[in-house]
């Protein structure tokens, strides 16, 4: 059977939990070579172990330049070329409208957003030489309505959304494909802290955390069900693959209808 992403190179930022760890487990499944990267060393190298030799694991920083540079030219070292960049890393942040400090903001700009941007930035001369690629960003229904994040987690977000179709105006006539993806509630460590939160606790710990956080996402989604990471990595994997090749400048929302819900927290 033909896989999706059969011969593409794939780099995924974030890649050691949540939306990002099944992602890989996807991509792979469906062909692709995947570069990981994350802080957590343990967690990238057991993941990319279980994966097997279609994926490797780097250590790398998305708040940091030069760490972007590094993961994208692994990808290269490892696989020979890149084709699918997947922009996913994030973690909460703290931005209340009458006492964000300066400091949270700068945070969030460089984790949520600046880490896409130069991650784009550095993986264009890439996908050129390939003769084009998918660009997915990782974005959130926060961008688009009130209560699904704090402010600046929210405000970053639409940055990230609109710099998605900007992007993908000027780099379609490469064939470089820019899309974003909204995730609605996904049942991942984000909402106990993050994933270096999650580092910290037993694997009990973190399972007691995900069945109370899914019941209580379930509540609060139209289709009943907690939203869960493969939901997401199924929706990156249309935008990568040839199925979604007339896609650009999308914002691919993925919540089961939360959006539609009136006054939502
Ligand atoms: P998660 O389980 O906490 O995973 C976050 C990932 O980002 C981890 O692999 C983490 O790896 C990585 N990361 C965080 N800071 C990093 C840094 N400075 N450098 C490199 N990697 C870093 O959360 P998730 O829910 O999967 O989140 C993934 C993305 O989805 C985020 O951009 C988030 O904003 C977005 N999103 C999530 C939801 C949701 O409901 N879950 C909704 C909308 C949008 P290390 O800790 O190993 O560095």
């Amino acid at each position: 059977m033909s896989q999706r992403l059969d011969q593409k190179v794939a780099v995924i930022t974030g890649g050691t939990s949540g939306i990002g760890e099944a992602t890989a487990e996807c991509f792979v499944a469906e062909g692709a070579q995947v570069v990981i990267c994350g802080r957590s060393l343990d967690k990238g190298e057991a993941l990319a172990e279980r994966l097997g030799e279609h994926c490797r694991f780097i250590q790398a920083d998305v708040t940091q330049e030069a760490d972007i540079e590094r993961t994208l030219a692994f990808a290269v070292e490892q696989f020979g070329g890149l084709d699918i960049l997947f922009n996913n890393a994030g973690g909460p942040t703290r931005g209340l409208v009458d006492s964000v400090e300066a400091e949270a903001i700068i945070y969030a700009t460089e984790l949520l957003f600046s880490s896409a941007a130069l991650g784009m930035k550095h993986a264009i001369p890439l996908l050129r030489a390939r003769g084009g690629g998918a660009i997915i960003n990782n974005s959130s229904i926060a961008a688009i309505r009130d209560n699904q994040g704090d402010l600046i987690y929210s405000a970053i977000k639409a940055a990230l959304t609109h710099y998605t179709r900007l992007a993908s105006v000027r780099l379609g006539p490469e064939n470089i494909r820019v899309n974003c993806i909204s995730p609605g509630a996904i049942a991942t460590p984000i909402f106990w802290g993050g994933s270096a939160r999650a580092n910290t606790l037993s694997a009990e710990e973190n399972d007691q955390k995900m069945a109370k956080l899914q019941a209580n996402l379930a509540r609060a989604t139209p289709l009943k069900r907690s939203g869960i990471a493969n939901d997401i990595a199924q929706g990156a994997l249309y935008l990568a693959s040839d199925a979604g090749g007339f896609v650009n400048g999308h914002d691919l929302v993925i919540d089961g209808g939360r959006i539609n819900l009136f006054n939502e927290s």
